[in-house]
C-alpha cells in the first residue's frame, strides 16, 4: 500500500516533470527563433545604414565636398568616431551570435608569426599614439610557424593591443611578443596599466564581463571582445590566459599549436 502511494505520486511527479521540461525545450527554441530574427534586423536594418552614414561621413570630412569650416570638423570627427563605435559593436554582436551557432567561417593558412606580429605593432600604433602610449616588439623567437585565420588572428590582436592601449597610462609602454614555449607558440601583450583585481581574472573571458561595470567608467566598451576572443582562439586549438596585478599591469597570452 504504502509502495503504491509512493509509485503513485512518483508517477504524477515525474508527468509533471516531463510537461515542465518540454514547456521549457519550447521556451527555449522559441527564445533561439527570435534571437536569429533579432540579429537578422541588426544586421541588415543597423549595419547597411551605419555602413553608409559612415561613408558618407568619411567623404565629407577627407573634403570630397570641398573645404569643411573648421567649427564643422569637429562634429564631423566626433560623429565618424561613434560612427566606428558602432559599426565595431555591430560586428561584436554578429561575431557572437557566429561563434554561437557555430558558423563562423575559418580560413586557415600556415604562417610565421615574426612578420605578423611586426605588421600588427605598424597597424596598431596609430590608434595607440592617440592614447600616448608606445608599442613595442618584445622578444619574437624566429621560424614560429601556425596555421590561423590571419584575420581572425588580426582580430585577437587588434582586441588585445586596443585594452592594453585603453588600460594603460598616458606615456606607457606596451610589448608585444611570441616565444616557443613548451611545444607551443605563445602570444604575449604586456601593459604596465592598471591591472586587473585578482577576484576578476577568471570572469574576464566571460560574455559582458567588465571589471568597472558601472555608468560612470571611464572607459567605454561593451565586456563583449575577450568572450570573442577565447572562442576564437578556442577554434584555432588554443588558450588565451592572464596574468595581472593591480596597479602594476597585465600580461595576456595567446598560446596556439606550433606546426611543422
Ligand atoms: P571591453 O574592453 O569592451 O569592456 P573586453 O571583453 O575586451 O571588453 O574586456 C573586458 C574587461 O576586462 C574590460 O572592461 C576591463 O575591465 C578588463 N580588461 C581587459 N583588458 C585589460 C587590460 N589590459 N588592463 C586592464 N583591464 C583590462
Amino acid at each position: 500500500m504504502v509502495l503504491l502511494i509512493v509509485f503513485g505520486i512518483d508517477g504524477i511527479r515525474s508527468r509533471r516533470d516531463l510537461e515542465e521540461k518540454d514547456a521549457l525545450l519550447v521556451d527555449a527554441q522559441e527564445a533561439f527563433v527570435a534571437k536569429s530574427q533579432f540579429m537578422s534586423v541588426i544586421n541588415h536594418e543597423l549595419r547597411t545604414p551605419l555602413a553608409s552614414v559612415k561613408g558618407a561621413v568619411s567623404l565629407i570630412n577627407a573634403g570630397a565636398v570641398g573645404e569643411v569650416p573648421e567649427g564643422f570638423r569637429k562634429m564631423l570627427d566626433l560623429a565618424e568616431r561613434n560612427c566606428d563605435t558602432l559599426v565595431s559593436l555591430v560586428n561584436d554582436l554578429l561575431d557572437a551570435e557566429k561563434l554561437d551557432a557555430g558558423k563562423m567561417d575559418f580560413d586557415f593558412v600556415k604562417m610565421e608569426l615574426e612578420g605578423f606580429i611586426k605588421d600588427e605593432i605598424a597597424r596598431h600604433q596609430p590608434y595607440a599614439d592617440a592614447l600616448g602610449v608606445n608599442i613595442e616588439e618584445a622578444r619574437v623567437d624566429a621560424g614560429l610557424a601556425v596555421e590561423v585565420d590571419r584575420k581572425r588572428l588580426g582580430q585577437i590582436l587588434s582586441n588585445l593591443l586596443s585594452n592594453a592601449a585603453k588600460f594603460s597610462h598616458s606615456g606607457g609602454v606596451i610589448r608585444v611578443g611570441a616565444e616557443k614555449r613548451d611545444g607551443q607558440a605563445v602570444i604575449s601583450v604586456q601593459d604596465f596599466g592598471v591591472g586587473i583585481p585578482e577576484e576578476a581574472q577568471s570572469k574576464l573571458f566571460d560574455r559582458f564581463y567588465q571589471v568597472d561595470s558601472s555608468s560612470e567608467r571611464e572607459k567605454g566598451g561593451t565586456g563583449l571582445g575577450l568572450s570573442i576572443v577565447n572562442s576564437i582562439v578556442a577554434a584555432h586549438g588554443g588558450r588565451i590566459w592572464v596574468d595581472s596585478i593591480e596597479g602594476k599591469g597585465s600580461t595576456f597570452y595567446v598560446g596556439l599549436p606550433l606546426v611543422p
